[in-house]
């Protein structure tokens, strides 16, 4: 089983946890040593991966912005975790695949900011005119451009899984929208 099917299937049993007995519970499957992966999430509460995908400590980088979104900020953020060494100084995930998650989420905040285009554009440091590209109101086809995005950037690992999900606040429940394929 792969690092990604596992996070997928701790995300279904936290899923059936929440509407079983309406509470967060923790008894998750604990052994699965090495796992290791980059997680780009929205700074929303709701949506912390430690829950959502049953992150626990030491496996996973989780950088969380508004909307979980790959802006030029992100980018350098990435660029110096790998200087850092955290992420790519070393060979990440113990000769395992290395995962690049995006994970956006439905009711996103980020939405309420789509009638204050200067703030959109300011955060993607691009023009008011291509703000459309970014699709801030559609966490699916969002998670779709943040994906393609890390697959355009020069630096990160071509040999990285890269996939996007969109977390359904309303059922627990991510969904695969962007299958997990290599950067390059
Ligand atoms: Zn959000």
């Amino acid at each position: 089983m792969t690092t990604f099917d596992t996070l997928i299937e701790r995300n279904r049993a936290f899923a059936a946890e929440q509407s079983a007995a309406g509470l967060l519970m923790p008894a998750l499957p604990r052994a699965l040593p090495n796992v290791k992966a980059l997680i780009i999430g929205c700074a929303d509460m709701r949506v912390d991966p430690a829950h959502v995908l049953g992150i626990k400590s030491g496996e996973a980088v989780v950088m969380r912005n508004i909307g979980g979104r790959v802006t030029p900020g992100t980018l350098r953020m990435l660029g110096l975790l790998g200087r850092i060494g955290e992420v790519a100084g070393e060979r990440p995930g113990g000769g395992e695949d290395f995962h690049l998650i995006v994970l956006h989420h439905t009711d996103c905040g980020i939405t309420r900011l789509s009638g204050d285009p200067a703030m959109l554009t300011d955060y993607f440091e691009i023009t008011k005119e291509e703000l459309q590209t970014k699709a801030v109101l559609d966490p699916r086809a969002a998670v779709a451009v943040d994906v393609a995005a890390l697959k355009a950037t020069p630096g990160v690992p071509g040999d990285w899984l890269v996939s996007g999900l969109v977390y359904d606040v309303a059922t627990g429940v991510v969904d695969i929208v962007v299958p997990p394929a290599a950067i390059h």
